[in-house]
């Protein structure tokens, strides 16, 4: 997409800036994602065959876990994560109300409750202080949510998971290759979701997800699960899903993860260049990056307080930014009947008010990310 009048040199000062450009991606690796298709359609296997079993093994090892289970998307790994956990209605699961519904919504899926326990203000993940605070007798599990491609600090979660013997999962759907003090995310906890929806940093060509843990009786557990709670062919043990990833998307998923690494420096380093910038333009508070952490920037996230006048004002100069997520999860609708209101977690209500997630994807340029800061800029009259 161009403005008008574009003459035979293109203006980037002009040129629309997405929050996230997948073609950009597409027509740098368009050749090989079809001759990876082509081989499944030459197979005519589509589910549990090749693809899916390696894709399996190499997203283990990047995850530094020692199994993964191919999921039809990120929700039903968390789903069947708690399920393997033995989630069941009217357990008590503690999760952060800032993120994705999904995290919540899945243990509303198995008729448990979420329990929500406020972030950290400075780095949008799990507060293990809260957790105390929140914990029941009828606590059962923690999901954690590593936000914007940051881990939440684990240890003290992990300590206090272990002194109250509850099961962690791992949110990891939009962190997939970060890491905590030399470990990566996926490895952590019990079990760990991965989502491969496409705008994820590994993104399939359609749904598709996958829980990575180091057991191998949640990994068996889980296998049965996906496939109708059959343990054998055509013999149910206990009611399950149909939720498999099919050999489409993993091959697709197989051939993208050959660039995952590369990509992963290109966001890292786009992101330093924006701290570079925004570090000139007070009013701007760039995302946290703690000291041992491996942030991948799933989102590269800014904080702000007149957030919405920014956005418009980027809107209008034809910035793509979004606002993940405006509505803290103890205030949906979807979670009234707990009988939350404003104030219960107000870090979390104040990030939601104040975060903005900036282009970022490995295909931008020096020129674009410049053009983003000095329209941030220009709005804060610096
Ligand atoms: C994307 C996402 C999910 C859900 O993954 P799907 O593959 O879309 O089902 C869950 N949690 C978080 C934090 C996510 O970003």
């Amino acid at each position: 997409m161009r403005l008008m009048s574009t003459p035979s040199q293109p203006n980037p000062l002009l040129e629309p800036v997405p929050q996230l450009d997948l073609a950009a991606q597409y027509s740098a690796i368009g050749a090989e994602i079809r001759t990876a298709v082509e081989r499944v359609m030459a197979s005519q296997q589509f589910v549990l065959g090749r693809e899916g079993t390696a894709l399996e093994e190499e997203i283990a090892r990047l995850c530094g876990a020692a199994h993964g289970v191919g999921l039809a998307s990120g929700t039903d790994a968390l789903i069947l994560a708690l399920r393997a956990c033995g989630i069941q209605a009217g357990d008590e699961v503690l999760v952060p109300p800032f993120t994705f519904v999904a995290t919540g919504s899945a243990v509303s899926a198995l008729g448990a409750k979420p329990v929500f326990a406020d972030i950290r203000p400075d780095t949008y993940n799990m507060d293990f202080s809260q957790l105390e605070r929140r914990v029941t007798p009828r606590t059962r599990a923690i999901v954690v949510v590593h936000l914007y491609g940051l881990a939440a600090d684990m240890d003290p979660i992990l300590a206090f998971a272990k002194s109250r013997k509850l099961p962690v999962i791992e949110d990891n759907a939009q962190a997939i290759g970060a890491s905590y003090k030399g470990r990566r995310t996926g490895s952590l906890g019990d079990a760990a979701c991965v989502s491969f929806y496409p705008t994820k940093n590994l993104g399939a060509y359609g749904d598709a997800g996958m829980v990575v843990t180091n057991s191998a009786e949640m990994a068996a557990r889980i296998r049965t699960l996906r496939n109708h709670g059959q343990s054998e062919k055509y013999l149910s043990t206990e009611p399950g899903w149909n939720s498999r990833l099919d050999e489409i998307q993993a091959a697709i998923l197989r051939v993208k993860l050959r660039h995952l690494a590369n990509w992963q420096r290109a966001r890292q380093s786009h992101a330093a260049e924006y701290n570079r910038l925004f570090s000139q333009i007070p009013g701007v508070m760039p995302p946290p990056a703690p000291e041992g952490f491996e942030h991948v920037y799933h989102q590269y996230t800014i904080r702000i307080e007149q957030r919405d006048a920014l956005q418009k004002f980027l809107g209008e100069r034809k910035i793509g930014s979004t606002v993940y997520y405006p509505f803290p999860l103890h205030l949906q609708p979807l979670y009234s009947a707990l009988g939350h209101k404003a104030g219960d977690f107000p870090h979390s209500e104040r990030a939601a008010q104040e975060v903005l997630s900036l282009p970022m994807y490995p295909e931008l340029r020096n020129e674009q990310l410049a053009r983003v800061a000095g329209t941030v800029a220009e709005f804060l009259k610096c």
